[in-house]
This record gives C-alpha cells, sequence and structure tokens, in this order.
C-alpha cells in the first residue's frame, strides 16, 4: 500500500487515489481505466497503466467437467508462458496457480520439471492470476452463478519455495484484506513443496498458518533420490522433520503428496515404511494417481494396488485421501501444466 502511495503521490495525484485503484482491483477484480468512475477521467488511464499494467495476457483458456474446470494459458509480457486453473467443487472454488515458468527441480514424471526453469514469477503476476479468476467467477462466467475463490494452491508450475520472496509477499496479498489484498483465509492457501528444508524452516517463522504440502512421493532415500532429485540435498528424514516443526509452529496438519507410480512407489512395504513415518504425527496423505505426461515411462498404479496402498495406511490409523483427478482432458491435472503455449508460437 504504501509504495502504491508513493506511486501516486509521483504522479501528482492525492494518496488516496492509491487506495481507490487497490479497491478497483482487489474488490472489483479490474484493472480497467473505463470501470474506475470514483477517478476523474483525465486521470484514470494513467494510474492505471502505472499501478495496475496488464503482465499476463490470457492465450488461450480450455474447460471441462461441465465448465467447472478451467484452464488458462498465460502469456507475460517477455513471452514466457504459465498456466493456472480453476475448479469448481460444491461450495468452494480453488485456485490453482504457478510460481514460477517452468520449474528447476527436474521430477522426472513431472511435465513442468521436463523443461526446466525458465525465470521465477513476480508477486504481482502470482496475485494476477487469482484475480482474474475472482473476476470471471463475479461476472457470472464459471458454470455453476457468481461465486468467490475460496481456497488457492501453489499447485501450478513451478517450485514455490525456490521463489521464496514474490510468494510469500503474494500470500500476503491474497490475505490481507481489501483494499490491501483479495481477503481470502489463510488457512485455504496451500504451499506446496518438493522439499527445501531451510525454506520450509523461515516460513514455519513467518506466523502465517498457511498450509504446508510436502510432495515425498516415496519413504526411503534409494527411490525418492530418483523421483524428487533434490533428496539428494535434503533426505527423507530432514525433509519430514522440517514439515514436523512446521506443524508444531503453525498447529496445522501437514500434507504429504504421494502420486501413485505403478510398480515403483505403490508395493505394500512401501505404505507400511511410509506409516512408520508419519505414525503420530500432525500429517494427512493425499494419494494421487499419476498423470500419465507425455514421453514418460510410468503410468498410474493399478486402483486395486492403490486401494490396497490406502487401506494399508487407513488401517495404521493415518488419515488418507486419494485426489481427484480433475483437468485431466485438458492436461491441467497435477504435473500435466507445461505450458503447451509453445504450440502458438511459429516454428522456428
Ligand atoms: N513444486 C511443487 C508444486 C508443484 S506440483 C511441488 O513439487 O510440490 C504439485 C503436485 O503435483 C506435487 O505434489 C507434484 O509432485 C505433483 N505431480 C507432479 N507431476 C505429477 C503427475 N504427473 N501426476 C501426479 N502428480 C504430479
Amino acid at each position: 500500500m504504501a509504495e502504491r502511495r508513493v506511486a501516486v503521490a509521483e504522479l501528482g495525484e492525492p494518496a488516496y487515489r492509491a487506495d481507490q485503484l487497490s479497491r478497483h482491483y482487489f474488490g472489483r477484480f479490474t484493472d480497467s481505466p473505463q470501470d474506475m468512475t470514483d477517478v476523474p477521467a483525465a486521470v484514470r488511464e494513467r494510474l492505471a497503466q502505472a499501478l495496475l499494467p496488464r503482465l499476463l495476457t490470457a492465450a488461450k483458456e480450455l474447460s471441462c467437467d461441465g465448465g467447472m474446470t478451467r484452464k488458462t494459458l498465460w502469456r507475460a509480457a517477455d513471452g514466457a508462458y504459465v498456466e493456472s486453473v480453476l475448479m469448481r467443487y460444491p461450495g468452494r472454488v480453488t485456485m490453482c496457480v504457478s510460481s514460477q515458468a517452468g520449474c528447476g527441480m527436474a521430477c522426472p514424471f513431472c511435465a513442468t520439471g521436463q523443461a526446466g526453469l525458465t525465470r521465477n514469477l513476480s508477486t504481482a503476476e502470482i496475485v494476477t492470476q487469482v484475480v482474474s479468476g475472482a473476476a470471471a467467477l463475479a461476472r457470472g462466467e464459471v458454470a455453476g452463478g457468481r461465486g468467490r475463490v475460496s481456497n488457492v494452491v501453489f499447485m501450478g508450475m513451478g517450485e514455490p519455495l525456490a521463489n521464496y520472496a514474490s510468494v510469500l509477499a503474494a500470500i500476503r496479498r491474497l490475505t490481507d484484506p481489501v483494499p490491501a489484498g483479495l481477503g481470502i483465509s489463510r488457512r485455504s492457501v496451500t504451499v506446496s513443496t518438493v522439499g527445501l528444508v531451510p525454506a520450509i524452516e523461515r516460513l514455519a517463522g513467518e506466523g502465517l498458518s498457511v498450509r504446508l504440502a510436502v510432495s515425498l512421493h516415496a519413504p526411503d532415500d534409494g527411490l525418492r533420490d530418483e523421483l524428487v532429485p533434490v533428496n539428494r540435498r535434503w533426505k527423507v528424514a530432514e525433509v519430514l522433520d522440517a514439515a514436523w516443526a512446521y506443524a508444531a509452529a503453525t498447529g496445522r496438519r501437514v500434507s504429504i503428496e504421494y502420486a501413485m507410480i505403478r510398480d515403483v512407489n505403490d508395493q505394500p512395504w512401501r505404505a507400511d515404511l511410509l506409516a512408520g513415518l508419519l505414525a503420530g504425527r500432525l500429517a494427512h496423505v493425499n494419494l494421487i494417481p499419476l498423470n500419465p505426461t507425455p514421453g514418460s515411462r510410468w503410468t498410474a498404479s493399478d486402483p486395486v494396488v492403490a486401494a490396497e496402498f490406502e487401506a494399508r495406511l487407513a488401517g495404521r490409523g493415518i488419515p488418507v485421501t486419494v485426489r481427484d483427478t480433475r483437468g485431466r482432458e485438458i492436461d491441467g491435472a497435477c504435473g500435466q501444466l507445461a505450458a503447451a503455449g509453445r504450440e502458438l508460437d511459429p516454428p522456428g
């Protein structure tokens, strides 16, 4: 807010114009000068351009599930592509956002991981993905009628904790009340990470109470070194220690993400090993049937095998759910975001 007031003052306008623009953006989800009827027409354009420049342009929009799931492909000013996904459920709407263009974590089963990292997104580039979803909902453009964004998950492209400062500032903009932010509940924001231990520890100290999700995918270092290469730096035990410290600091159950990959990580003994690691901890397991990505040798676990894995965890008292695969047909499900915008660019 303070920065916006300075920017407004530099344009020779009274400081309260910053609040007016923030209210338009965070309260009414608009960055269009013609909507800002409480600002003198002569300065609207200049103010909107200076304070609310269009950072991302929708290059493509795809929907499925009867319009309840919408994926947007965004093109940034420098030509980088990112994607976000809106998912409407009974009683809530979740926006899955990207924190980086591409990703440097190189997980071999994830489409985003294959192309490498292009760059970090800025705070405003992250926030605008959510504001655009909020705008579509407020205008009644999403099947199911008018609505609001209730949840945000950093499970789109990128490793959010590798873009720490921008992601943290984005969380504040998303959760501060209007006009400073969108007023989404902190408890409804989830940061998902491969397990960057120092960053998890830092996040625990922010006093934010956002939900932490750890992409574990294997209970043993041998396999996790392969599936989540950053495990070579921070081992399963270290990642889980950081997760339990996060749970202790925030009082929030940590979500353990586990993509079920056929004959790779879905053996009964691995379920038992995982249960042993999580027993008595403030944790919840999210089993995600692998979404096969082009060129990958891996596929989803057999449903019978997955059910057995789930039952073994549940039998040991570990809370466990199976994640849906929303958006699969539009390549909008977990790990499928690969910014297919490439196909929009002329060859060469
Ligand atoms: N970099 C962060 C967030 C992005 S991915 C992280 O790794 O947590 C969000 C979730 O989708 C992660 O748990 C990730 O491991 C999972 N995922 C990636 N590719 C997948 C695929 N092909 N099928 C199912 N889940 C996948």
